[in-house]
């Protein structure tokens, strides 16, 4: 049987014995009665004492492989800093959100807006939509409401990005970071979603990500610093802008990208 438990048990009946001796103290002797109780004490003690060590012990050794656990997982995955991507850590030209990325959008995809999931469908079947694999340069979250679709000349530019990201982090020891995306393409259901859980922050009306052109990045995963990694993107997404291939504007928390040529 557990000691734990045993202990409980012993402790219970012990109660229980010394409420009985001391309701019957007229009949009982005051000396019988102390001695009963200082009996109980030490063998509730003595049995307490071994279950104490133990549980002691096993704290210890858990602390022991815990703090193995760590450094083993430490040397399993090389540590990465997070860095953020926003206009207030990437110094960048912003532009017109209304005015010029949602325009651009709709002239370069003729309109073909994503309004619900066969919509999609339908788009990926006419190869007006395609899946977006894996980029270099380039780690995807995992998006609960958009998904890893893009026209194919979005995703032209986005393995551009990360070609250029990369090229210009060639040679430093990070060289193997990548940039964020935290959001891609959304139809206009899942829109809808994020408009009634973030009614403050979430764009009313047509979103360019609403054309498959669009998608956010909120940081930078990098091996060693945040500087020269937010130096190369910045330097990146500043040439492409400048090259008529991309707009930029700052969101919530990330900055958005709008690919236009
Ligand atoms: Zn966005």
């Amino acid at each position: 049987m557990n000691q734990s438990l045993m202990l409980g048990i012993l402790s219970v009946l012990l109660c229980a014995i010394a409420i009985m001796l001391y309701r019957m103290r007229k009949k009982v002797p005051t000396h019988t009665l102390l001695l009963v109780l200082l009996l109980g004490g030490s063998i509730t003690l003595l049995m307490a004492y071994p279950v104490r060590k133990k549980a002691n012990t096993t704290t210890k050794d858990k602390r022991q492989t815990s703090s193995i656990n760590v450094k083993q997982t430490q040397s399993r995955i090389p540590s990465i800093t997070q860095c953020s991507c926003t206009f207030r850590t990437i110094k960048l030209k912003r532009d017109d959100y209304r005015k010029q990325h949602l325009p651009r959008a709709i002239s370069l995809t003729k309109n073909a807006y994503i309004y619900n999931e066969s919509n999609k469908s339908d788009y990926l079947r006419k190869g007006k939509l395609v899946a977006v694999s894996t980029i270099t340069g380039v780690h995807f979250e995992d998006m609960k409401n958009s998904s890893r679709h893009l026209t194919p000349l979005a995703y032209k530019r986005l393995k551009e990005l990360g070609s250029l990201f990369r090229a210009y982090l060639k040679g430093t020891k990070n060289e193997k970071s990548m940039f964020v995306i935290s959001s891609m393409t959304r139809s206009e259901e899942q829109q809808e979603v994020i408009r009634r859980r973030f009614p403050k922050t979430c764009t009313y009306g047509k979103t360019t990500h609403g054309f498959g052109v669009a998608f956010d990045i909120n940081k930078i995963q990098s091996p060693n610093q945040c500087y020269s990694c937010s130096n190369a993107l910045q330097k990146a997404l500043t040439k492409m802008q400048k090259e008529g291939k991309l707009m930029i504007c700052p969101e919530s928390g990330c900055i958005h990208i709008t690919i236009i040529s």
